[in-house]
């Protein structure tokens, strides 16, 4: 699959993972279609190739593919409102995503732990999100923390947790962070068996794993495994 929905420009790129049923909710749609991913990886020649792409650092921008997968899967979890944490956010593509189905009236929370990524991200962001994301950012209502993100972020619950890079063992702290009703899309496993799960909260605090499909991220991990 990895290969099938490149596209030239961001608009034929959207337009591929559309054809080929990864992006099928309208308003997930318009989302990918506003947010260039050229203005993630400024240094990338092809930034429109549905593959990981390397940011530096050991990190990499998830393909396409599965940057749809993921947000379609959390869609109904990400309204107006919704509050959603994004745990090892790289380049910051998906909180631009994220933010545009959340708002207004909802938070993003993304945590990466290398600092230089993350404030090229910030730069990103507010760039993708002109003229809002500025304002988003100084009051709070986009947050970018340089952190554990195994830790998530204590104090607060989520309607919905994006984690974009693979722990052995889904951390408890991150399930316990989830609002009732509130959902998870992880990678876990150890390197060459290393899944995606659903992790589900109904309503009653319930939690269910459900193990999708095979896949290779980077390790949720110290940082000297980054630096
Ligand atoms: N969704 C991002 C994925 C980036 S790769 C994107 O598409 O751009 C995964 C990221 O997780 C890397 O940037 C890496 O630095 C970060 N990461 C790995 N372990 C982490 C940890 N313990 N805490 C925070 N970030 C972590």
């Amino acid at each position: 699959m990895a290969w099938r929905s490149s596209g030239v420009s961001n608009d034929s790129l959207v337009a591929n993972l559309v054809k080929n049923k990864l992006l099928q909710t309208d308003r997930v749609i318009s989302a990918f279609k506003t947010t260039d991913r050229a203005l993630f990886i400024p240094a990338i020649e092809d930034p429109y190739a549905d593959q990981p792409q390397y940011l530096g650092y050991n990190a990499t921008i998830s393909a396409p593919h599965m940057h749809a997968a993921a947000i379609e899967s959390l869609a109904p979890y990400l309204y107006p409102g919704a509050s959603v944490m994004d745990v090892g956010s790289g380049s910051g593509y998906l909180v631009s995503i994220m933010c545009k189905l959340v708002m207004p009236g909802g938070k993003v929370v993304a945590i990466e732990h290398i600092p230089e990524l993350l404030n090229q991200s910030v730069k990103s962001f507010k760039l993708s999100e002109i003229p809002l994301g500025e304002a988003y950012v100084n009051d709070g209502l986009v947050v970018f923390a340089d952190t554990d993100g195994r830790l998530g972020y204590p104090g607060e619950l989520f309607d919905a947790i994006h984690v974009g890079a693979a722990p052995e063992h889904i951390p408890e702290a991150l399930i316990s962070q989830l609002k009732a009703p509130g959902k998870m899309f992880i990678p876990s496993g150890s390197a060459g068996n290393q899944y995606v799960y659903e992790v589900i909260k109904d309503d009653q605090g319930n939690v269910t794993k459900d193990r999708k499909y095979g896949v290779a991220y980077v390790p949720l991990t110290d940082l000297s495994h980054y630096k």
